[in-house]
């Protein structure tokens, strides 16, 4: 593997190649070195990937209109979202009182808005003007919270820090905020919160399904379904269940130390983790071990039988998973469920316990990196050869072109939690590997697997007797060039050579023999030209003549080509 990757590549802190038991993880949570182009995504984009799902807000972005078209598309959806628009006059005069205005205006047109969020970007951060009083003042006008988002792109190494920034707005401002009447059914006994929970294409549903059927009941999904009164009634709930841990833990280390929450880390990728996860709840919650146990044969049973077709392409397939951050150890377990081979893990973002945890679940020999770069990413999918990535939008156009499958986690069209979940997730994985176009596709690893693994070696013998050119008749050859080709590779075995002809007839009958006993072992001839009863023979014994002119490499480059 190392060879495969290069010095640079391998030698790097921030990959790990597993080996045996022993769990290393890459170095994390560091800066970008300068001039390599990352994968990550910036503080401020962090912030919108935790906010943006709250609809009852007004959203507004101080700054240039590029920041807020960049934050206005989260998890392939698009959200209304404002822009005071800065200009030059405004970054040296202050753009405070724009600020004010885009507030006021703003909440006109977002319905039943109960708050508002000031997304602070690049430029207002650099200038440091303090907006804070114009947001208490429009507060007051508006009557309702206003609150500044301190996220300048650069307050972090990435994303990760503008969505620990968010969180602690919302725990700051609205959490425990609720003045809701105490006897709301979402109080009920068997309350949770569900944090580091996104509500991707309905996964949520699956979930809520799920504990709905165990009695226990969703007050807020941090921030898949969030809405200003249900995180101000989050502190009412009897348990929180970290989904993603990157976003999840600070959170509800939080709320553990204010309102007494306890917490627990569980997942709802894959069978047997949404299975595991669903005993713990219950025993937390004292529900009956049969109730749990029914419900989780009832739908295992079902998802089991549904997904079997699509096992049967995925199993022993391998896959590599390149995105955000703490779903890499459930995905990765998911996938091995699949049957699949996990060749490489990595993440933007991921922290110590992500790695550690997806470490644990890869393959022997497998890939754990941390912020790979667009180029350390194409080198790392050459070496390990996978049928499939699973990475965010920014990895499809790469894989594509290097001709590999790729499914865009989080996913594009179906839940992916959950008992169905993980039928959805075999079904467009196992539909996206075996999709006839990667037939036509030249993938630019796989003409070397291929080669090595399902097309099998062709033997060529070359007559050519200056070594360069094809340049001898077959049955006046003197010598051949054996070549041994596999797709773009060619290894030259020998050069055999034959004896001198004779002028008389049955002298070139012989030698035409001697020479086809000499290279028996080949699959195809190239020569200048044959006779028709070597033409024959050849066809008889199923093997290539090929009559053809030039120098030896591009006639065999052109075979290749032609055998693809
Ligand atoms: S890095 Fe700064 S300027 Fe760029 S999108 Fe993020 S906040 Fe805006």
């Amino acid at each position: 593997m190392e060879q495969l990757l290069g010095e640079e590549i391998s030698q790097c802190k921030k990959l790990k190649i597993k080996r045996s038991e022993k769990v290393e993880i890459p170095e994390c949570e560091r800066k970008t070195a300068p001039g390599v182009i990352t994968e990550r995504s910036c503080a401020f984009y962090g912030a919108r990937w935790i906010l943006a799902p709250i609809e009852d807000a007004v959203h507004i972005v101080h700054g240039m209109p590029s920041c807020a078209y960049y934050g206005r598309t989260v998890r392939k959806k698009n959200y209304t979202l404002f822009s005071t628009d800065l200009r030059e006059k405004d970054v040296i005069m202050g753009g405070a009182k724009k600020l004010y205005e885009t507030i006021l205006q703003a909440v006109n047109h977002v319905e039943a808005a109960k708050a508002v969020f000031v997304y602070i970007t690049c430029v207002p951060g650099v200038t440091g003007e303090d907006l804070s009083l114009v947001c208490k003042k429009a507060e007051s006008e508006i009557n309702m919270p206003v609150v500044l988002v301190n996220c300048p792109g650069f307050s972090g190494v990435s994303q990760a820090a503008g969505q620990d920034i968010a969180i602690g707005v919302l725990f700051k401002h609205f959490i425990g905020n609720s003045t809701a009447n105490e006897s709301h059914n979402s109080y009920a006994e068997k309350s949770v919160n569900l944090l580091g929970e996104f509500n991707v294409q309905g996964d949520l549903d699956q979930i809520e399904g799920l504990l709905a059927r165990l009695g226990i009941n969703v007050i807020c999904a941090f921030s898949g379904k969030a809405s200003i009164d249900s995180i101000a009634r989050g502190n009412k709930a009897k348990l929180n269940i970290v989904h993603c841990r990157r976003t999840g833990y600070k959170l509800a280390q939080a709320m553990k130390d204010k309102f007494n929450i306890p917490f627990i880390k569980l997942a709802f990728i894959g069978l047997n983790e949404t299975a595991d996860s669903l005993r713990k709840l219950s025993e937390y919650f004292d529900i009956s071990r049969e109730r749990v146990e029914a419900l989780i044969s009832e739908e295992m049973d079902k998802a089991k039988k549904e997904a079997a077709q699509y096992l049967e392409i995925l199993n022993g397939k391998k896959a590599a998973v390149f995105f955000g951050a703490s779903r890499m150890g459930s995905v990765t377990k998911a996938l091995k469920e699949m049957g699949m081979e996990v060749v490489m893990v990595g993440s933007q973002f991921g922290c110590s316990e992500d790695y550690k945890e997806a470490a644990c679940q890869a393959n022997e020999g497998a890939v754990i990196i941390d912020d790979a770069s667009e180029k350390e990413l194409e080198a790392l999918l050459m070496a390990t050869e996978p049928d499939i990535l699973l990475g965010g939008m920014k990895e499809k156009y790469m894989a594509h072109k290097l001709g590999i499958p790729f499914m865009v986690f989080p996913q594009e069209f179906s839940a992916f939690a959950g008992f169905s979940g993980f039928v959805n997730m075999a079904r467009e994985a196992a539909g996206l590997i075996s999709a006839p176009v990667w037939k036509m596709v030249k993938n630019r690893y796989r003409s070397n697997s291929i080669d090595k693994g399902v097309r099998e070696k062709v033997r060529i013998a070359v007559a050519s007797k200056s070594g360069i050119e094809v340049d001898q008749h077959f049955g006046k050859a003197e010598q051949f060039m054996i070549f041994d080709v596999s797709g773009d590779e060619r290894e030259l075995i020998e050069i055999r050579k034959a004896s001198a002809v004779e002028d008389s007839c049955e002298a070139v009958k012989n030698s035409l023999q001697c020479r086809l006993d000499l290279i028996q072992d080949c699959n195809v001839i190239v020569c200048v030209k044959a006779g028709k009863c070597v033409h024959d023979k050849m066809q008889s014994d199923n093997k290539r003549l090929i009559e053809a002119q030039g120098d030896v490499i591009s006639v065999l480059k052109m075979l290749s080509e032609t055998a693809d």
